[in-house]
């Protein structure tokens, strides 16, 4: 292969990239996404490996040692992939994320202290880049690390409030730009190495300070860091493939949090901003609902048995207890006996987005009952029976009616506006966000305790 082969195989592959992003885009197509996206890096790992090879003064201990890393990666890589559970994904997304921030200080670090003669031009457009890599890196890196623990609950969800934060950020960043003025001139390590310390500590921040509710952006925020921390790392290696790809996870990640914000009526720039502009409001959970009423699954039968129209609407907790089968199974028997069932996915449900729609696809139910908030949310007033399985923040009307709920302002599923809702979960306890749900203590609202699957097995056996 020469090097214009390779770069023919770059471009093929980046093909395949966008191929592979434009199939994940529908459910009907994700499949063929995700194998172009498997073709797509076939070429491209293949491709590097030759060239490394083509490149290095001793080309069997080159792929020794790249068949020794990939090995161990590979291997806990497989493992990982294996055992995670459904519900893991988020935390561990996030914990891959913090991979590619770190690799990319790496690899920054190492194009600075290998850097060979340059030209004076060519000397600081490479300074730069090792500057920007190791700072987008850095950030990254502390961000994911954060969000993993924020996600996997090892730390509370509730934002880090610092006193003067916002000025802190600000500090951070007008101290960076500083020491990017003083590394370019002196071409010394200690700006560098001072500026890395700051941007890990900005990292940190940036996802700390923001609260539990607007999780989901900070994700795909972070998704967005770590393709543009890989694009940064694509210039250093002088690696144009790197630089597409990186560019590619960069926008798209930064389009899905554009979108995520306006599906929460957030905005883009406060929450990049570590939540700036937000008071940054806390749950003070001391709020006095009244009582709620316990239901039964022979109760709630009875009451899908005489439905004429049924909207579930799955969350976290549908995931946690693997519901999906029975859940189907139950919207199976109801739509056999003539009763119009449809499902309603709020943005946010669960912990990634389409979390939902992933674990209704995997149990077959089919696409076209399978509605978006904006395309249910005016038919809830119509529907007989409102069936929330295991979901919280995404049906509590608190974001509607008390403006100093931390989840204020975030588009909910109005479920409260059908004849009656059955909540099944475990417990009173509260959702991802902290906040006591008011849909609990309603009027209308049983609450069916208990595991969801079990439940909802339990209610399809008494049907
Ligand atoms: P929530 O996290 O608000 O609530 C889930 C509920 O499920 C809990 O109240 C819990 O109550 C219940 N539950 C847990 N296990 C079980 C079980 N085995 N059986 C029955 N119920 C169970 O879920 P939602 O999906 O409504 O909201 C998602 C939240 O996660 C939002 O706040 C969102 O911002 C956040 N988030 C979303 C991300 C995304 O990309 N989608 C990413 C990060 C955060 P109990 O313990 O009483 O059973």
């Amino acid at each position: 292969m020469t090097p214009s082969l390779v770069q023919a195989a770059y471009l093929v592959a980046a093909l395949l990239f966008v191929l592979s992003l434009a199939g994940l885009s529908r459910h009907e197509t994700a499949r063929r996404g995700n194998v172009l996206g498997i073709a797509g890096m076939t070429i491209a790992l293949a491709a590097t490996i030759w060239l490394a090879a083509a490149r290095a003064s001793d080309p069997g201990l080159t792929l020794a040692l790249i068949a020794a890393a990939m090995l161990v990666g590979a291997g806990v890589g497989l493992w990982r992939a294996r055992s995670v559970e459904m519900t893991g994904m988020p935390q561990l997304i996030a914990l891959l994320h913090s991979f590619v921030g770190v690799a990319a200080v790496l690899i920054a670090y190492n194009a600075y202290l290998s850097r060979g003669p340059l030209s004076g031009s060519e000397e600081t457009l490479h300074l730069v880049e090792v500057f920007l890599g190791s700072l987008i890196g850095a950030v990254t890196f502390t961000g994911s690390v954060v969000a993993a623990l924020k996600l996997s609950a090892r730390i509370p969800a509730n934002p880090v409030l610092l006193p003067h934060r916002h000025l802190l950020n600000l500090l951070a960043l007008v101290a960076s730009a500083a020491l990017l003025v003083w590394f370019v001139l002196s071409h010394d390590l200690l700006p560098l190495l001072l500026m890395t310390v700051i941007a890990l500590a900005f990292g940190w921040h940036l996802v700390a300070s923001i609260g539990g509710g607007d999780m989901p952006i900070v994700v795909s925020m972070l998704n967005s860091y770590s393709g543009w921390a890989a694009a940064a790392a694509g210039f250093l290696l002088g690696n144009d493939l790197l630089i597409i790809t990186g560019a590619l996870v960069g926008s798209s990640g930064a389009i899905l949090s554009y979108l995520m914000c306006q599906g929460m009526n957030r905005s883009f720039i406060s929450v990049i901003a570590g939540g700036f502009g937000s008071e940054g409001k806390t749950f003070e959970g001391d709020h006095d609902y009244g009582d709620y009423r316990e239901s039964t699954a022979a109760e709630v039968a009875a009451l899908l048995r005489n439905a004429r129209s049924v909207v579930i609407t799955p969350g976290y907790g549908m995931a946690v207890a693997r519901a999906q089968h029975p859940v189907a199974d139950l919207s199976a028997r109801l739509r056999a006996c003539g009763t119009d069932v449809r499902f309603g996915i709020h943005p946010v449900a669960g912990r990634l987005p389409g979390h939902m729609n992933v674990l209704l696809a995997e149990a077959r139910v089919p696409y076209d009952i399978v509605l978006g908030l904006d395309e249910i949310n005016d038919d809830f007033s119509q529907t007989d029976v409102v069936l929330v399985i295991g979901a919280n923040d995404t049906v509590n009307p608190a974001a509607v009616d008390e403006p100093g709920s931390p989840i204020a302002g975030m588009p909910v599923l109005q479920v409260w506006k059908a004849h009656d809702v059955v909540v099944l979960k475990r417990s009173m306890a509260s959702g991802y966000a902290g906040v006591q749900n008011p849909l609990f203590f309603r009027d209308n609202t049983r609450m069916l305790f208990g595991d969801a699957k079990d439940a909802v097995e339990a209610v399809v056996r008494l049907l």
